[in-house]
């Protein structure tokens, strides 16, 4: 079996940092040893002296090809994994999608066979159920025996994707009676269809409607209102892509009162905020449900604070990219028609170091817990993965906190024509990632393979108070 040793690191966890050397074997870690430790044989010798060493990250909110409107997304799971890795990702969690009409299991196996033997890192889902009947509930413990123990439900998108609260009550009946997870989109999809037709008659065409037509009040509504059917229900319950301070609280106020509910925000809505939009059609490149925040009105504030606190619990990316020419252009008349979705794949876990190791605005150890260990325990994948312990799988990332990056679209590799976080410059770099021993990306080349991503069935969250 092949011996890897990555020496004189320090290596970073949830709960503390230490200098140690990494014995991989195989595909796991096979020891932790003391620095320099005399009289250890390698095949590969990898130097990380004043570096750190991450666990691999994980992404729990992907949307490779997926249809939006007119539009595909562009990252396939070939592109998208690549382009995560080079993120310092090993796992990701993406959705198949069941819409009105169609069987629940036929949206399972088709994603599957899209992703199977095209991923570069390992790979989840979470089902999107979107036709709540009695086949769904009976395809759902199918796709449940296939090792995938959560579910996404929307109260938006009315007419697409959008449950009723009886719908929504039912299936988290189901769920909670085996004990896996739930996933809201919660933001109020009726309202909003309405102050978007009245936004779009009266000629506020631009993308900046797309954010005035989505206040951060109808998102709190409807986190209010999940979380009332996730406590009547017992579900354990995970609020996506929270943009909102109202939605901070309503999970915290949950939280303090013992209820299993979690939330997940995005590097978006803790970067970039709503004045993106507010720059004519070039503003439609910043386009994504819920949308970006005031910043004025202290939403970003807010979720930095629940990252802290651990109101919120998990930083996911929503990657969901539509190149700005030809697709993002579908809305040049009118915001409705542009295609939601923001590509981040790429840059959420060095956004998140950036954040730990040059702006200090969140504790190193923190942003392994938010963008690794935290999704792992979440999502049944924990002590395989999120972690660096003997035993688990060898996902690791070595990370010069001295270095720097430059984004560019120019230089990513997401599959996509421009990037919503173009010149902005971080702090720290990522050298190497390692995927189950296997070095996959050495600096600027990808050394892993497009199907070297393994399928992993989900245990249930290990999150549960
Ligand atoms: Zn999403």
């Amino acid at each position: 079996m092949a011996r890897t040793l990555v020496h004189g690191g320090t290596v970073v966890s949830a709960d503390g940092s230490r200098r140690l050397d990494v014995l991989v074997e195989g595909e796991t870690i096979a020891a932790l040893l003391a620095p320099d430790s005399p009289s250890v044989e390698a095949d590969l010798m990898i130097d990380a002296t004043g570096k750190l060493v991450l666990p691999g990250g994980i992404d729990a909110h992907t949307h490779m090809e997926i249809p939006f409107g007119e539009a595909t997304s562009k990252d396939t799971f070939e592109t998208g994994s690549v382009a995560a890795a080079f993120g310092g990702n090993t796992a990701l969690i993406d959705f198949p999608i069941q819409m009105k009409g169609d069987p629940l299991m036929g949206s399972f196996e088709q994603t599957m066979a899209k992703a199977e033997g095209h991923c570069a890192i390992d790979f989840g889902f979470h089902q999107i159920v979107g036709d709540v009947n009695e086949q769904t509930l009976a395809d759902l413990d199918l796709v449940l025996a296939e090792g995938v123990t959560s579910y996404k439900l929307f109260t938006a998108y009315p007419g697409v994707y959008y449950s009723t609260d009886g719908e929504i009550t039912r299936v988290m009946q189901w769920a909670a009676a085996n004990g896996s997870t739930v996933l809201m989109h919660a933001e109020n999809g009726s309202v909003i269809d309405l102050l978007r037709s009245q936004a779009v008659a009266r000629g506020d065409t631009a993308p900046i409607f797309h954010a005035l037509t989505r206040p951060s009040s109808l998102e709190g509504e409807a986190a209010h209102r999940v979380i009332a059917l996730a406590e009547l229900t017992g579900v354990p319950l995970y609020i996506v892509h929270i943009s909102a301070g109202e939605v901070v609280a309503e999970v915290a106020a949950a939280r303090r009162i013992g209820l299993n509910v979690f939330g997940e925000t995005c590097p978006q809505y803790l970067f970039l905020d709503q004045s993106l939009l507010d720059q004519g059609f070039e503003g439609a490149k910043f386009v994504c449900s819920p949308p970006l925040r005031d910043r004025s009105q202290g939403h970003q504030e807010t979720l930095w604070r629940g990252l802290a606190d651990d109101d919120l619990q998990v930083v996911a990316t929503d990657h969901c990219p539509f190149d700005f020419a030809g697709q993002k252009e579908l809305g040049i008349d009118d915001f409705t028609k542009i295609p939601n979705g923001l590509p981040v794949v790429e840059h959420r876990y060095q956004l998140l170091f950036h954040a730990a190791v040059g702006e200090r605005r969140l504790d190193l150890n923190r942003m392994v817990d938010v963008g690794a260990t935290t999704p792992a325990k979440m999502f049944g994948l924990y002590p395989k993965k999120g972690t660096i312990e003997v035993g688990a799988d060898a996902d690791l990332v070595v990370a010069d906190p001295e270095g720097s990056y430059v984004i560019s679209s120019t230089t990513h590799h997401m599959n996509v024509d421009y990037s919503c976080f173009e010149g902005m410059e971080l702090a720290g770099r990522f050298e190497k990632v390692m995927l189950r021993g296997r070095v996959i990306v050495d600096g600027e080349a990808f050394t892993g393979g497009t199907g070297h991503g393994s399928y992993l069935r989900r245990g249930l969250n290990q999150c549960l108070r």
